[in-house]
């Protein structure tokens, strides 16, 4: 598999794009854990987003029925379609944050981490089984984190709302080519049930991790902009936001149920 990578790439002549965050994968071992952890079977349609030069997707495509691979890096779509002779493969070429995705049960993918965050809140609009996901460790690190604790953010929030995530491997630089300049890490992010899921108002999630270690009451006080309150509006409702849920509570202890206490609070009183 190495070879092969390599092959291509002196084949093509390539240069890695960092501004697309190609830094692609030569360690083996870690594309048969991942497409272990998937659970994969012919009844699994797997969408993988930036598919490179195809290490990963060939993998999947042993082991799924379908895999849909998105890739915006219109070169690699070419040497993709080239190379490859994959008959439950389909490479969509266009920007995983727009094109429309097709129905698919599973996620597996080597993400551009630049990307990382809006891929991650799109993925979760999205009904699915299971995902699993390389990110950059202290990203990663976030999504994971525990009310309370020092790397808990306004991530860790919003996909507590919406999924169970854990870390399941840290890996090294040296896995991908070119190096990148940080660690990464593997994460199993599986949808909590519909019912479950928590919709929380993300410009309230803003406002308050705008002072992620001040208490409720004070971060919405500084933030109050930030929910459209003019200045006069705030001066007229101060006294009633003492009243606000969870007030002495710090920010970044707060677990969704407590933002949706706040949002009740806000709207009832038509403060947001
Ligand atoms: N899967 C390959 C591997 O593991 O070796 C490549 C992973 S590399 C970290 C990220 C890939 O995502 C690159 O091929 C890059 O061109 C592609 N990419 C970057 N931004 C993208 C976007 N917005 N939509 C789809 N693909 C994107």
């Amino acid at each position: 598999m190495r070879e092969r990578l390599f092959s291509l790439i002196s084949k093509y002549n390539l240069k890695a794009n960092s501004d697309l965050g190609q830094n692609f994968l030569v360690v083996p071992d870690i594309i048969e854990r991942n497409v272990e952890r998937a659970e994969l079977n012919e009844n699994d349609t797997v969408l993988e987003v930036g598919p490179g030069l195809g290490v990963l997707t060939d993998a999947l495509s042993q082991h799924a029925g379908k895999v849909y691979a998105i890739e915006k890096d219109s070169r690699l779509v070419e040497i993709l379609r080239a190379e490859y002779d994959w008959p439950n493969v389909e490479i969509i070429e266009g920007d995983a944050l727009k094109v429309e995705f097709p129905a698919f049960n599973k996620i597996v993918s080597n993400l551009p981490y630049q990307i990382s965050s809006p891929i991650t809140f799109r993925f979760l609009r999205y009904d699915f089984e299971r995902a699993v996901l390389i990110y950059q460790l202290e990203f990663a690190r976030r999504m994971v984190a525990e009310p309370g604790d020092r790397n808990y953010s306004r991530l860790s929030l919003m996909v507590r709302a919406k999924a169970h995530a854990e870390l399941v491997e840290r890996i090294g630089r040296g896995a991908f080519w070119p190096k990148p300049k940080v660690d990464s890490a593997v994460i199993v992010l599986e949808p909590k049930p519909r019912d479950e899921r928590i919709e929380l108002n993300e410009d309230l999630v803003r406002a308050l991790f705008q002072h992620r270690r001040s208490t409720v009451l004070a971060a919405l006080k500084k933030s109050h902009h930030m929910l459209g309150m003019s200045k006069e509006d705030f001066k007229r409702v101060r006294g009633l936001l003492g009243a606000v849920p969870h007030a002495g509570k710090r920010v970044f202890q707060l677990v969704p149920e407590d933002v949706l206490d706040i949002e009740g609070f806000l709207k009832t009183n038509g403060l947001l």
